[in-house]
């Protein structure tokens, strides 16, 4: 059983530790800002990161002032290394941006409240955005999901990892319930059917795009 501390990465130095709070479309409140700085000046935490994930990475600490400063934080542990759903980011949409024509925050939010305790053969990432921009990266995540008029469009397989892939188009036209169902629908026929550390990327390549998305719809 790992002796790490809960919640914490063990960086390459293999003494100190990176914590990443879970920061759900990367929306972070003022609370959440000023814990982060207290924090990171009481524990003097040398380096603190903005990811391309939308998540705080607050690095370096020792492993006895893990706990602590979880403590601290006052917020939730965000998935780093484990085999689940990691994180959803999402551009701003039709809360902030002009061309926005879809509430990919919105969206986002339920999309990572509904799938963060689920079990998975990798590590899955989400990208949501409120127009064909594809600001929130949709289109190079396992689960992209992008706004038009008529609404959401939703692809799978996408990686922008050391053997990118662009994630295939599974269908048109969805509402956000609609996103959410067939996101269900296609994580637990991952599940079932992918090897274990299988990314979906590959296991698209693997099973044929054609073959899920008739097996999906
Ligand atoms: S994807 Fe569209 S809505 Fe989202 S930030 Fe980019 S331009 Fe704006």
């Amino acid at each position: 059983m790992s002796d790490h501390p809960k919640g914490a990465i063990l960086q390459r130095d293999k003494k100190t530790y990176a914590i990443v709070p879970r920061t759900p479309v990367g929306m972070v409140t003022p609370e959440d800002l000023e814990n982060i700085a207290r924090v990171a000046r009481k524990y003097e935490v040398p380096v603190i990161k903005i990811t391309s994930g939308q998540r705080f990475a607050l690095v370096g600490m020792q492993k006895e002032e893990v706990e602590d400063i979880w403590k601290e934080l006052k917020m939730d542990v965000g998935k780093a290394t484990e085999l689940c759903l990691h994180y959803v980011q999402a551009c701003p949409g039709t809360a902030v941006c002009k061309f926005g024509v879809q509430d990919s925050l919105g969206l986002g939010i339920e999309i990572e409240r509904f799938f963060a305790g689920m079990d998975l053969p990798h590590k899955v990432k989400v990208g949501i955005s409120g127009c064909p921009f594809c600001c929130g990266e949709s289109f190079v995540r396992d689960i992209g999901v992008f706004g038009k008029k008529k609404g959401w469009t939703m692809t799978i397989g996408g990686s922008s990892a050391r053997r990118p892939r662009i994630g295939d188009v599974l269908v048109d036209n969805l509402t956000g319930e609609q996103v959410i169902a067939l996101t269900k629908k296609f994580l637990e026929y991952y599940r079932e059917k992918a090897k274990r550390k299988e990314r979906t990327a590959r296991f698209v390549d693997r099973v044929g795009f054609e073959n899920i998305q008739e097996a999906l719809l």
